[in-house]
């Protein structure tokens, strides 16, 4: 529901958080788990412009879990306290640096589950593979995913160390199609008991908020593991997260009504309005040895397939308990046209058609040294633009 904390005119004592182009205006107030300089405490945080409010009065606790156990009305009461603080007229208190703070995954997340929910991304991968028959007959009857693995899941930052994996029959080695995949990541809230669905009516209140997630991919590993149990070992030697969750209240003034369905969807599955968020997903890569980084793709949210709501209510849907903290990332967001592909895999149609660089080089799949940066923005006319901050990653040489 909009109400006065997504009023434009707003404006924090914080100067960085009125510039235009902030990520992080009064607005958007995204939490984070943090450590600030000479200290070694992790806590919950409040990104303002380019500095991080100490939150640990309101949300004690080294990480964002107990926040994304609250319901959603007393998270609603809390941003509007962190507005009370930090809007211009306030006293000022004392801030930290983003930069000088080092920041942590927002939560410890327990399970964490990847879908496969756009129908660009399945139908371009699909093609690549089964050019006659793109898309398998369930996807639009049953939002697809497989359960992922919260132990390798790492901070912004944290370096990439390309995996060895079978490539084949007899071959064991570094994988050669080594991949990004830009995401959305839906930090769940309150837990739902063994057995006990969620509702697609409730299941948007199980969302505390969203971040970046690249699941990294080595894809000839894939290809030859992946069936018929889904991915195992190409999906699980990292997957990066990024450190600021944009709660579920920020993004309000973003929800827009989800794609039309041309096949009919399970009562189960039939959300009642709108229940997708118009937020645009970009992928940079800096290259090897390269200074500056360029956009690869940029895609619209908006178009994934299946909801937050609708994964969540499926994810339930046999009793499955989901609990706060957890990471459910939507799968891949691709978009129509060639711009929008999330991957490499699509962008250069299975390393058949390379991108090329402004420095004349080109890549099929990533190098050592190679960076992946990925961002997100939601931008309305009338309201803040609210960003996500950064998500990287830079791919180290595999060990020997
Ligand atoms: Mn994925």
């Amino acid at each position: 529901m909009l109400d006065d904390t997504h009023d434009a005119h707003r404006r924090s004592w914080v100067p960085t958080a009125n510039e235009p182009g902030t990520d992080f205006p009064l607005q958007n107030l995204p939490l984070c788990t943090f450590v600030p300089p000479n200290d070694a405490r992790p806590r919950v945080g409040v990104g303002i412009g380019d500095a991080i409010l100490d939150a640990s009065d309101w949300l004690p606790g080294p990480n964002l879990n107990g926040f994304c156990a609250l319901p959603a009305a007393q998270r609603a009461e809390l941003r509007r306290q962190f507005v009370r603080v930090l809007e211009a007229g306030a006293p000022t208190r004392e801030l930290f640096a983003q930069r000088d703070c080092a920041l942590f995954n927002p939560t410890a997340v327990g399970d964490y589950t990847d879908f496969y929910a756009s129908i660009h991304h399945a139908t371009n991968v699909g093609k690549l593979f089964r050019p006659d028959n793109p898309l398998l007959p369930n996807y639009k009857h049953v939002p697809i995913g497989y359960h992922g693995r919260a132990s390798s899941l790492v901070a912004s930052g944290t370096p990439i160390r390309r995996p060895h994996g079978q490539l084949g029959e007899g071959k064991f080695g570094p994988t050669r199609e080594l991949d990004y995949e830009v995401e959305v990541g839906a930090l769940l809230g309150p837990a739902n008991a063994l057995g006990a669905p969620v509702p697609i009516s409730e299941a948007r209140s199980r969302v505390a908020g969203v971040c970046l997630v690249n699941d990294w991919s080595a894809r000839d590993v894939q290809r030859w593991e992946y069936q018929p149990l889904g991915p195992f070992l190409a999906k699980n030697f990292g997957t990066s997260v990024s450190p600021w969750v944009i709660t579920a209240e920020a993004l309000e003034p973003f929800r827009v009504p989800a794609p039309a369905h041309d096949a009919p969807v399970l009562p189960y599955l039939q959300e009642p309005d709108a229940g997708a968020f118009d937020i645009h997903v970009e992928v940079w890569l800096r290259a090897s040895g390269e200074a500056t980084a360029i956009r690869l793709s940029r895609a619209p949210f908006r178009e994934m397939y299946w909801t937050l709501g609708q994964m969540v209510a499926h994810h339930t849907s046999n009793g499955c308990p989901l609990r706060a903290g957890d990471l459910i990332a939507s799968g891949t967001v691709s978009g129509p046209e060639k711009e929008n592909r999330g991957c490499l895999l699509e962008l250069t149609s299975k390393g058949t058609d390379p991108v090329r660089l402004p420095s004349g080089a080109t890549r099929t799949f990533l190098e050592d040294g190679d960076e992946v940066i990925l961002r997100a923005s939601a931008e309305r006319a009338g309201f803040a633009r609210i960003g996500f901050g950064e998500c990287r990653g830079i791919v180290l040489p595999a060990s020997v």
